[in-house]
């Protein structure tokens, strides 16, 4: 089963809980033990599965990639935007991450959270998803 929905994002930069609506269309879904692929359409977002305890992980996890990917590299994609760095970071965190599915209910660590990374926002973004079945139809 295929699956939609759309995250605003406010900020330049921000990581956004996802956890609650990729579950909703788990229920809706019917499905009690498979596999979820949560994917964005985009090439300046991505989909991180990270701590959801202490939100300075994502702060570090926010300064690290800005370490990793300066600003002022003699980059060659030069857009209006200049948003090279924002692809960059987006690739390094991949447009998908797969969870597993047990009893309808995603199989997540004790620390786990699906989250989407915003690397040009603000925005409107889509997410999708594929929700796939064990059991035969
Ligand atoms: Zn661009």
């Amino acid at each position: 089963m295929r699956s939609t929905f759309q995250v605003k994002t406010q900020q330049k930069v921000e990581i956004i809980n996802i956890t609650p609506q990729v579950q909703e269309a788990i229920d809706v879904s019917g499905v009690a033990e498979g596999a979820c692929t949560i994917y964005v359409p985009h090439t300046t977002a991505s989909i991180l599965i990270q701590e959801n305890a202490d939100p300075n992980v994502h702060t570090d996890l926010l300064n690290a990639l800005d370490r990793l990917v300066p600003k002022d590299l003699p980059y060659l994609h030069q857009t209006v935007n200049k948003n090279a760095p924002s692809h960059i970071k987006a690739a390094l965190i991949g447009p998908a991450k797969t969870v597993f599915i047990g009893e309808g209910k995603l199989l997540l660590g004790t620390y786990q959270f699906i989250y989407l990374c915003e690397f040009d926002g603000s925005r409107d973004r889509q997410v999708w998803l594929r929700i796939v079945s064990d059991e035969p139809r």
